[in-house]
């Protein structure tokens, strides 16, 4: 979300939860990046307006590869360049996961979000970059540190919904394993317009689990 935007944003929430008081919850939430070496603006950001959110989400999308951030969902290209830069795809999802694990045990303050974003969307084009290593050591090691933590997962639909995924993030084996760790699950349809709100939803296993709002990004 572009700087402009953000007050505009809250105000709009704030008036549309005042308009259905009573009929609708809505929340007003964040899906808030973790961007390695930026721990202390993020912090910054939560100090600022964290206050004012019902709900948030702690994500990574950029890698930092040297001295390159890089965006990986961002398109297949983006994705094989991180994996040039890496020499292979598969450090390009060892180095998603550290990130991810990097991202829990982060300390942001007393804002920071409870719920931990799309731990899988390495595989986003894995279709068309597929690996051959299975991650279930660096996969546990995440769910582990959530647990302890006491945080949520994000049981996300938009990659079932996405060509070269088809599957949710995270996908199935891994949600079994955190149903068995006893971590909360939260369906995210990771919708970035109102027509994508309920993303891969028919899909997901385990909907009985999930109760929690929809969110609507960006
Ligand atoms: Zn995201």
């Amino acid at each position: 979300m572009d700087w402009k935007y953000l007050t505009s944003y809250f105000e709009e929430v704030i008036h549309v939860k005042k308009e259905f008081k009573g009929h609708l919850d809505v929340n007003l939430g964040l899906e808030v990046d973790f961007i390695e070496g930026f721990e202390k603006e993020t912090t910054e950001f939560l100090n600022e307006y964290g206050a004012l959110l019902d709900d948030s989400i702690l994500s990574v999308h950029f890698l930092k590869i040297d001295a390159n951030y890089l965006c990986l969902d961002y398109s297949p290209d983006v994705f094989k360049q991180a994996g040039d830069l890496l020499g292979s795809f598969e450090a390009v999802y060892r180095k998603y996961f550290e990130t991810v694990l990097s991202s829990i045990q982060a300390n942001l303050g007393k804002y920071k979000p409870k719920r931990i974003g799309h731990i899988t969307l390495a595989r986003k084009f894995h279709k068309k970059h597929p690996v051959s290593a299975d991650y279930t050591t660096e996969i546990s090691n995440i769910l582990m540190e959530i647990r302890n933590k006491g945080y949520e997962l994000d049981y996300n639909g938009a990659g079932c919904v996405k060509p070269l995924c088809k599957e949710p993030y995270p996908y199935n084996e891994v949600i079994n394993e955190a149903i068995k760790l006893g971590i909360p699950l939260v369906y995210g349809s990771d919708a970035h317009q109102a027509s994508a709100l309920l993303s891969g939803f028919e899909s997901l296993t385990h909907r009985e689990l999930l109760k929690k709002p929809l969110l609507l990004r960006d």
